[in-house]
C-alpha cells in the first residue's frame, strides 16, 4: 500500500490540488457534468484501469461534517462549511478522486435533517443514482440521533432500502456496504450497543416494505452489509478524533487490513472508462423518472463504449492505412500488403479486446465481428487495388520480357519457348501476390480478378503469337527468295545439260531448310499439327512459284534473246580457243553458222521444257499446280516460234555480215 500522506486536504493540499479537484457530478438543478469523463481520463488519469477502482458516497444530513470527514479520510477537496459564516455549502452530488488510492468519492450534499419535503425528492434520485455506482454507502450521523426512529436518518435510509429493492429486482445485484459513521462518538453508550439499537430500527424499516414477489421473506442481510464506526468530536476530542479517523482511513485504503471495506462483491462491474456514460445515462433515467433498469443500462453502457472504442482504434487504423492506399492509388504493388494489414488488423482487435472485454460479452462480441468487418471493408478496397496493379504489372511484365527477347532476332522457336515461360511467369506472379495480399478471416476470393487476368494474359499472347508468325513468314519469305534467285539465275546464265535437275535441286535444297525453320517454329507455337501441315504445303508451293518466277523472268523475250545471241556467237564469232574470227573465202561460214544456230537452236529447246520424271516433283507441288505430266513446258511452240524467228534474224544478219567481210577481203 502506498504510503499515504496524512494532511488537512481542506486547505493545505494545494500542491496536488490540480490532481484530484472535485467535479460538481449533479448541480443544484439536478444537471449532470459533461466534464465527468475529462476528470476520469485528464485530471485523474485512471481511465485505463478498468475494473480496478472503488467508488464511495457519503450520505447524511446537512452540516454533520461529511464533508470535513472525507476530506480528512481522502484527502479529497470538498467545500466545507465556512466556520464563520455558516453558509451551507452547495446542493448536488460532488466526486474526488481519493489521494493515493483509485477510489472515486462522492460527497451528496443536500439532506436537510431539519426540513425536508422538496428535498425528498432529490433525496431518492441521489439514493438511486449512488447505490446504482458506489460500492459502500457511508450514513455520517450524530450519535445522539441512533434510535430516533423517526429521525431525518431513518428517513433517508428507508429510502435506500426502497430504491434497492426497486433497482435490483430483477437481478442478483451485488451486495452494497452500508457504513455508519456516528459522529460525536462518547464511548458512554458502547458501540456494539448502538449497532444494535440501529440494526433493530433497520429491520422495523425492511419488514414495512413490500418486498418483490419471490423476496418476501429476504432478510436484509441478502442486499446490503452493515459496518459501524464512533468518530468521537473534532474540536471537543481532536486526538480521539485523528485516531479514530487514521482507522478509518487504513479500512479504505489497505487491502491487506482485515477489515478492508471494499470487498469485490460489492463491485458494480462498471469498467471506468464507461464509468462517465453509464452514470450519466443513469441519471438521465432517473431524472426522467424512468424505471431504472440496471442490466439494460449496462448492455447500452457496453453498445456506447464499445463503438467508441472501436472508433478511436478504427481512426488509427484508418491513419496506418494511408500510405498503402497512396502506393496503391499510383499503381504500385505493394508486396508487404497482406502481411502489413492483417497485422494491423490484429493488433487493432488486441487493442479493442484490451478495453472492450469488460463489457457485457454478447455485446462485446457482437461489436467485435462489427469492428472486424468494418475493417475487413476498409481493407477490401486495398486487396481489390492490390489485384488491379498486379494485374496490370503481370502483363507489363510478360509483354516486357518479350519485347526483349524478340528484338534477338533468330530463330522464332526460341520466341515460342519464351512466350510460353512468360506466360506462365506472369500467371505465377498473379496468383502468388493475390495470395499474399489475402487476409484469410475476411474470406476473400479473387476467382473472378484471376480469370479476367488469365483472359487478358491469353489475348496478349496470341497477339504476341501472332506478330511473332508474322515475323516469322517475312523471314522465312526473305530467306528463301534469297536463297532461290541467285543460284537460279546463275544455273540459266550459262544452261547446261544438267540445268533442269540443278534448278529442282537447288529447289529441294531451299524446301527443306524453309519448312523445317517452319515446323520447327510453328511446334513451339503450338499450332496444330493439321495446320503446321497446311502451312507446310503453303510454304512449298510458294517456293515453287517463287522459282518459277524467276526462271520465268529469265526467260522473258529480252533475256533469252541475249543467251541465244550469246550461245551462237561463241560458236559463229570465237574459234575453239575464244579468239575473233576473220573469215577467209577458205573458211566454211555455211557450215560455222549452221553449226552455231543449231547450238542455239538447242538452248532454246532445253530452256522451253523442264524435262525431269514427274516423280522428281514435290507431290504437293504438282496436286496444287496440277501437273499431269513432265516436261513442264515454259515456253510454248508458238512462243519459241516467235523467239527463233526473231534470233534468226540477227543471226542471219551476222552471216550475211562475215560473207561481205570475206568478200571485201578478196576485192583487195
Ligand atoms: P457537511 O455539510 O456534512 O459536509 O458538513 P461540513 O463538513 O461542511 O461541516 C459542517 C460543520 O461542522 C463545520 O463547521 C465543521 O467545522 C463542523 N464539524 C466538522 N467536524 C465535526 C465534528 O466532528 N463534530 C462537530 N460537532 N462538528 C464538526
Ligand atoms: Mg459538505
Amino acid at each position: 500500500m502506498a504510503e499515504v500522506p496524512d494532511i488537512d486536504a481542506a486547505g493545505l493540499d494545494a500542491g496536488s490540488g490540480e490532481l484530484s479537484q472535485q467535479v460538481q457530478v449533479i448541480n443544484e438543478l439536478k444537471e449532470f457534468t459533461p466534464e465527468l469523463g475529462h476528470a476520469i481520463d485528464e485530471r485523474w488519469g485512471i481511465a485505463d484501469l478498468g475494473f480496478d477502482y472503488n467508488v464511495v458516497a457519503v450520505f447524511g444530513s446537512q452540516s454533520t461534517g461529511k464533508s470535513t470527514l472525507l476530506n480528512r479520510l481522502f484527502s479529497t477537496q470538498f467545500d466545507v462549511m465556512d466556520e464563520s459564516a455558516r453558509q451551507q455549502t452547495t446542493k448536488g452530488i460532488w466526486i474526488c478522486k481519493a489521494r493515493g488510492s483509485n477510489t472515486l468519492v462522492m460527497d451528496v450534499e443536500g439532506t436537510d435533517g431539519r426540513e425536508r419535503g422538496e428535498d425528498q425528492d432529490f433525496e431518492r434520485k441521489s439514493a438511486l443514482f449512488s447505490l446504482s455506482v458506489a460500492e459502500v454507502l457511508i450514513v455520517n450521523m450524530w450519535e445522539q440521533s441512533v434510535g430516533l426512529y423517526n429521525g431525518a436518518n431513518m428517513g433517508l435510509l428507508k429510502t435506500v432500502f426502497e430504491v434497492n429493492l426497486q433497482l435490483f429486482q430483477k437481478q442478483n445485484a451485488p451486495k452494497t456496504c452500508i457504513f455508519f459513521v456516528l459522529r460525536d462518538f462518547t464511548s458512554r453508550t458502547p458501540l456494539e450497543k448502538l449497532a444494535g439499537t440501529l440494526i433493530n430500527d433497520l429491520k422495523r424499516i425492511w419488514d414495512s416494505l413490500v418486498k418483490p414477489a419471490g423476496k418476501e421473506d429476504a432478510p436484509i442481510t441478502d442486499f446490503f452489509d452493515f459496518e459501524y464506526v464512533g468518530v468521537p468530536h473534532k474540536i471537543y476530542a481532536p486526538e480521539g478524533f485523528d485516531k479514530a479517523v487514521s482507522e478509518l482511513r487504513e479500512r479504505f485504503y489497505n487491502r491487506r487490513n482485515a477489515q478492508y471495506v471494499f470487498k469485490p462483491v460489492y463491485h458494480k462491474r462498471i469498467p471506468v472508462d464507461g464509468f462517465p456514460h453509464f452514470a450519466a445515462s443513469i441519471w438521465e433515467q432517473i431524472q426522467s423518472n424512468r424505471d431504472l433498469d440496471l442490466p439494460t443500462q449496462q448492455e447500452l453502457l457496453a453498445q456506447f463504449r464499445c463503438d467508441e472504442i472501436s472508433k478511436g482504434i478504427y481512426e488509427r487504423f484508418l491513419a496506418e492505412i494511408k500510405p498503402l492506399r497512396q502506393k496503391l492509388d499510383v499503381g504500385k504493388v505493394v508486396d508487404e500488403l497482406g502481411e502489413v494489414t492483417q497485422k494491423l488488423t490484429q493488433t487493432s482487435l488486441e487493442a479493442f479486446d484490451k478495453d472492450a472485454s469488460r463489457y457485457a460479452a454478447a455485446v462485446y462480441k457482437a461489436k467485435r465481428a462489427d469492428f472486424a468487418t468494418q475493417m475487413y471493408t476498409a481493407l477490401s478496397v486495398l486487396f481489390v487495388q492490390q489485384l488491379r496493379n498486379l494485374h496490370k504489372t503481370a502483363i507489363k511484365m510478360f509483354n516486357d520480357s518479350l519485347a526483349h527477347s524478340s528484338k534477338i532476332k533468330g530463330d522464332e522457336s526460341e520466341f515460342a519457348h519464351k512466350l510460353q515461360t512468360s506466360n506462365f511467369e506472369a500467371e505465377a506472379y498473379f496468383k502468388k501476390g493475390a495470395e499474399a495480399a489475402v487476409i484469410p478471416a475476411a474470406g476473400w476470393t479473387y476467382d473472378e480478378q484471376l480469370s479476367l487476368f488469365t483472359q487478358e494474359l491469353t489475348e496478349e499472347c496470341n497477339k504476341q503469337r501472332k506478330e511473332a508468325m508474322a515475323r516469322l513468314a517475312k523471314k522465312l519469305e526473305t530467306d528463301m527468295t534469297e536463297q532461290l534467285q541467285e543460284p537460279i539465275k546463275n544455273l540459266l546464265t550459262k544452261p547446261t545439260r544438267m540445268l533442269w535437275p540443278d534448278v529442282l535441286r537447288t529447289i529441294k535444297t531451299v524446301t527443306t531448310s524453309i519448312t523445317s525453320t517452319l515446323r520447327h517454329s510453328l511446334e513451339g507455337f503450338e499450332v496444330e499439327p493439321a495446320l503446321v501441315a497446311e502451312e507446310i504445303k503453303k510454304t512449298k508451293i510458294r517456293i515453287w512459284d517463287v522459282a518459277m518466277e524467276t526462271v520465268k523472268s529469265e526467260l522473258a523475250d529480252k533475256h533469252l534473246l541475249e543467251k541465244l545471241r550469246e550461245s551462237f556467237e561463241s560458236k559463229f564469232r570465237y574459234d575453239e580457243r575464244g579468239i575473233p574470227r576473220f573469215w577467209s573465202p577458205s573458211d566454211d561460214i555455211d557450215g560455222t553458222f549452221a553449226a552455231a544456230r543449231t547450238k542455239a537452236d538447242e538452248l532454246l529447246t532445253l530452256v522451253s521444257e523442264i524435262k525431269v520424271p514427274l516423280s522428281e516433283l514435290d507431290p504437293d507441288v504438282v496436286e496444287s499446280k496440277h501437273i499431269k505430266e513432265t516436261p513442264i513446258v515454259m515456253l510454248s511452240v508458238a512462243k519459241q516460234e516467235d523467239i527463233r524467228a526473231l534470233f534468226n534474224r540477227e543471226a542471219h544478219g551476222q552471216f550475211v555480215d562475215a560473207k561481205r567481210s570475206t568478200v571485201a577481203t578478196e576485192a583487195r
